[in-house]
């Protein structure tokens, strides 16, 4: 009953679709300005007119009445495409498109990924067609992505973005705005909502293309910019915009008046308390257990591990990326199957700081219930992983010249190198979670997870709870409970980046856990 009403609304909805007005064009920039670029959207494919890309990129299109098809001479090299089907012959080697071209009476349209998989090679131009933010790049302009995020902080609000790749920059206050210029054609911004908005109001695009303002709040006294390497030879700008203070401790100069930007902090300013190290963490790869045709553990009342575990995935994910502004990686975001060595490849593959992986757990006894935290066991790994482990370096085996680009380390030797700082992550998780949720009798443990094994960093496994347990079962598939453990998760991150230099306890041994 309710999927047909679904249908009947989702129908009615394409039909509202197809009626709308046109989707909000590309723009396309190159070394000759910015133009505009309009989609259609045809059976649900945005679309570019071949007029219009003939215009811009000096192409000749001629249409082949007899055979059907579509001739596009772009410098000499010949596209062609042929009604009904989904893929584009390019100076003889065939690249698939997502849709077949369409026409619109004598106009032939062309999926919007035909311009960098057929049309960029023919060309021998860098064309870089950036969806999110509806821009074609075309060759060598500087449009960096700027993303951030802002944070409250008692008396300051800090403005994190991070720019890539690192771009030429300057901060000069307007009155109550902050002006940051980029020495760039244009931006790829992804700006943050204020959440601080005493401090600071809006940072929203600038009145050029390559600046970002910053509107400043009542409570504005002064602000200061820091900047460090960021990830992937990208920038992050730091800007921590600072309360007014009392009349007795402000800085010398008019009230009102903001203190200048540099040099920086007056003695009362606190301190820059979270400034992210070099090699701090960056990307967080979040791991949900199970997926597709493995459920995973199964509850009295049919609730499935492999679905509580997405939930949760999905809501970390988010928190993550707003609280710390960090990249975070889902090892899955739908209901499919992912082999447990796909996982650590994605996180080893995307050089991520941290593993996590989220699941439930299941006992027999049915009274079972509370959280526990895992990471590695190297008890069946060898004697060549306790080696690695106890830093013995020269039994690390790497191949292929040494560099970290092509290091090479055996699969099973990759977790060993990452024993300790899993096992104070663990801590760190455990007693962040004990803050906020019921906890097992044996609530940090060392087991032989295989999803763990590969993997390059500090990896911890998290079961959050018994789903074989009536009552638990119940707490893992509601908000409340999924909330504090995403909350939990949150802050054991934070605590453990601020102490990585912290003592890293001797674990507990024991056995158990179900995702061996
Ligand atoms: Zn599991």
């Amino acid at each position: 009953m309710f999927f047909l009403r679904t249908a009947v609304l989702l129908l009615a909805l394409g039909w509202i679709g197809a009626q709308a007005p046109a989707p909000a064009p590309y723009t396309v920039l190159s070394a000759d300005g910015r133009r505009p670029l309009a989609t259609r959207l045809i059976n649900g494919q945005e679309m570019f007119s071949l007029d219009e890309l003939s215009g811009l990129f000096q192409l000749s299109v001629k249409e082949d009445a007899l055979a059907g098809g579509l001739a596009i001479v772009a410098k000499g090299q010949t596209i062609v495409l042929t009604p009904g089907q989904s893929l584009a012959s390019v100076g003889g080697r065939l690249v698939s498109l997502p849709a077949a071209p369409a026409r619109d009476g004598k106009v032939w349209f062309v999926p919007v990924d035909f311009v960098a998989r057929a049309l960029a090679p023919s060309l021998g131009t860098r064309i870089e067609v950036r969806k999110p933010s509806r821009l074609v790049v075309v060759g060598d302009v500087r449009v960096p992505r700027i993303a951030g995020t802002i944070e409250p902080q008692g008396t300051l609000a800090r403005l994190t973005l991070d720019a890539a790749p690192a771009t030429p920059h300057a901060i000069v206050q307007e009155g109550q705005r902050l002006l940051l210029r980029f020495e760039a054609e244009a931006l790829d911004a992804t700006l943050p909502a204020s959440t601080a908005p005493d401090l600071i109001t809006a940072v929203r695009p600038g009145d050029t293309p390559s600046s970002v303002v910053i509107e400043l709040g009542p409570r504005f006294g002064s602000y200061r910019a820091s900047e460090m390497p960021g990830d992937r030879g990208g920038t992050r700008i730091v800007i921590d915009v600072l309360a007014q203070t009392t009349a007795a401790t402000a800085t010398p100069g008019a009230a009102g008046t903001p203190a200048p930007a540099l040099p920086p902090p007056a003695p009362a300013a606190p301190p820059l308390l979270d400034l992210v190290p070099p090699g701090g963490i960056r990307t967080i790869v979040v791991d949900a257990g199970h997926g597709g045709s493995e459920d995973g553990a199964r509850g009295p009342g049919g609730t499935l591990e492999k679905n509580v575990t997405l939930a949760v995935a999905r809501r970390l994910k988010s928190a993550l990326e707003s609280r710390l502004g960090v990249r975070v990686i889902l090892t899955r975001d739908a209901d499919a199957t992912v082999e447990l060595d796909e996982r650590a490849s994605l996180a080893n593959n995307n050089k991520a700081d941290l593993f996590v992986s989220l699941h439930a757990n299941a006992s027999v006894r049915g009274s079972a219930a509370g959280a526990e935290v895992f990471y590695l066991s190297l008890d069946e790994y060898g004697d060549q992983a306790q080696r690695v482990a106890q830093g013995e370096t020269e039994a690390v085996p790497v191949f292929g010249g040494g560099t970290r680009d092509v290091e090479v380390i055996l699969w099973e030797m990759a977790q060993a190198r990452y024993i300790e700082q899993s096992a104070a992550l663990a801590q760190a998780v455990e007693a962040a979670l004990r803050e906020r949720v019921p906890m097992s009798p044996r609530a940090i443990q060392q087991a032989p997870f295989r999803v763990l094994v590969g993997a390059n960093m500090p990896a911890v496994l998290v079961e959050m709870g018994f789903i074989t347990n009536a009552e638990q079962e119940k707490l893992l598939g509601s908000d409340g409970f999924q909330t504090s453990i995403v909350q939990a998760l949150v802050d054991s991150i934070i605590r453990y980046r601020d102490r990585t230099t912290a003592a890293v306890p001797a674990p507990a041994r024991a056995g158990g856990g179900a995702e061996r």
